[in-house]
């Protein structure tokens, strides 16, 4: 695959100080795709030197201007949209129609919506004898992970160059393809020279580098709360501001008389989905003691028709997991449940036949987990359902609120009031009500170790902006 074996930075795509490179590959048979550069904190220093020297014009312009450079970003992302889903079909695995309707669809919006939020936002405000002035925050460092490569990209860059920040991104080494192409159309739409600045690298390379760099005011992290947590003490250590979002245990909570079938197929797809690598994902279904074996059944008939296959065909619904330290991570928890005494009823930790190339795991689902078990727990970041029992709503909400993480869900009930009730009392930042839909202006972030702040919207575009008041 066509790639840049330089950095983009200033505005240019330039060597990389050093000669390292990271190799990338397509998980669905192990070929080599291509190499980029591995960048260390030379190239980090001169691209947050850049971003320093461009931020002063950049956030001098008006808001009118930034819309208009993210109207004319998002229209760029449109004509590239087939180019964005064949990347990340490529480097990641998912499914072409996944990539085509989420990893490429996804960003479109939400740079369309921060194009014409820049444009309608109160970036001045008064308030009695004051005035208040909502300012962007200076230097944005950037760390995204590969699940969703470039919507974590965009759900950081789009509000970052609203506000009238500039920024250093530093893409998963697993992503890097759909980094550069985003630079591209960064360039391309017309954003001034230093804005955007790409260093790809290594996560304890030039990761670190950026999160330990003086010269950023602020560090917006998306990964694993071990790594979020490290970085995060770091750059707060340096005053700086910290952004982080991270893992996630999220509870499908289907209460008494609601349509278990629907509830269940949807759950179902949501786990199984991008192969599971969702932070989001709804991994423990909480179902009543009356309804639960029902639920186990028609859990383990929906996904036993999630068939693994090549991202390429048509058909195919579950491509492999990003990387080989990844299928082994996934498949290890799920010999963990089994011996901890969940009961397998579909998948399983063996390779699927005919795949084994590939890093593919069979979408599985555990019966009889009980809240304590590690993969009631812990993340497994793999298309794995956990199917857990409970006596009443108080015991459902005690199970649902019983992990350290908090950043998504979903409650189905007869009655959607019934649904926001319990939602209400769920200790999670996002939650789906009977189904649900997304809305790239709803903030998404997490409650407890799922992170600080919030993405998307309003809220999102706060993240990147300081107030200062002029009191007359
Ligand atoms: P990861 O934490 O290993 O890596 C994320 C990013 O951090 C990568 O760019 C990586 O290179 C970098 N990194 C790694 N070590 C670093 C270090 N020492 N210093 C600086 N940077 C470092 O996570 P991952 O495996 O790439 O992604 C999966 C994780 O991301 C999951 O836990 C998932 O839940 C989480 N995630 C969270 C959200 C959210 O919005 N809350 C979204 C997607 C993924």
């Amino acid at each position: 695959m066509k790639a840049h074996d330089g950095m983009y930075i200033g505005g240019a795509w330039r060597a990389a100080a050093g000669t390292e490179t990271i190799e990338v590959t397509n998980p669905a048979d192990g070929t080599l795709l291509a190499t980029v550069p591995a960048g260390g904190p030379e190239d980090v220093d001169a691209a947050v030197r850049a971003a320093r020297a461009a931020l002063p014009g950049w956030a001098a312009t008006s808001p009118a201007e930034r819309a208009a450079r993210l109207g004319a970003l998002r229209d760029i992302l449109v004509d590239r949209r087939e180019e964005i889903a064949a990347t990340v079909t490529s480097e990641l695995g998912s499914p072409l129609t996944l990539s085509q309707k989420v990893h490429a669809a996804v960003p479109i919006a939400v740079c369309g919506s921060y194009a014409e939020l820049a444009g309608t936002y109160a970036f001045e405000e008064e308030t009695g004898n004051s005035r208040v002035l909502r300012e962007p925050v200076g230097v944005v460092g950037a760390i995204t992970p590969w699940n969703y490569p470039l919507h974590q990209i965009v759900a950081k860059a789009a509000p970052a160059l609203a506000a009238g920040c500039t920024m250093v991104l530093k893409p998963a080494e697993d992503t890097p393809l759909v980094a550069q192409l985003f630079a591209e159309a960064v360039h391309e739409a017309g954003v001034p020279a230093g804005v955007f600045n790409l260093v790809t690298g290594l996560g304890p390379v030039a990761g670190q580098a950026l999160a330990e760099h003086e010269g950023i005011d602020l560090l917006s992290f998306t990964g694993s709360t071990a790594v979020g947590r490290r970085i995060g003490a770091v750059a707060a250590g340096g005053v700086k501001r910290v952004a982080l979002e991270l893992g996630g245990k999220s509870a499908n909570v289907i209460l008494p008389g609601a349509d278990l079938a629907k509830a269940v197929k949807v759950g179902v797809a949501n786990v199984m989905s991008n192969s599971g690598q969702t932070c989001s994902a709804w991994t423990r279904m909480l179902v009543d003691s009356e309804r639960y074996d029902e639920a186990v059944r028609l859990a383990a008939e929906a996904a036993a028709k999630y068939v693994t296959g090549d991202p390429l065909d048509e058909g195919t619904r579950v491509g492999p997991v990003v990387n080989a330290k990844q299928r082994e991570r996934v498949t290890g928890y799920i010999t963990r449940g089994q011996e901890e005494g969940a009961r397998l009823v579909t998948g399983g930790a063996e390779p699927p036949e005919g795949q084994e190339r590939g890093h593919y795991v069979r979408p599985t689902v555990l019966a009889d987990v009980t809240p304590e078990m590690t993969v009631a727990q812990e993340e497994i970041f793999g298309p794995v359902l956990s199917l857990l029992r409970y006596e009443d709503t108080e015991d459902a909400l005690r199970i649902a609120n019983g992990t350290v993480y908090g950043l998504a869900g979903a409650v189905w009930a007869e009655n959607e009031e019934d649904a926001v009730a319990f939602a209400r009392r769920m200790e999670t930042g996002q939650v789906d009500i009977n189904g649900g839909r997304f809305n790239p202006l709803a903030p998404f972030g997490g409650y407890k170790q799922s992170g600080v702040g919030r993405e998307l919207g309003a809220h999102g575009l706060e993240e990147y902006l300081q107030t200062k008041s002029l009191q007359f």
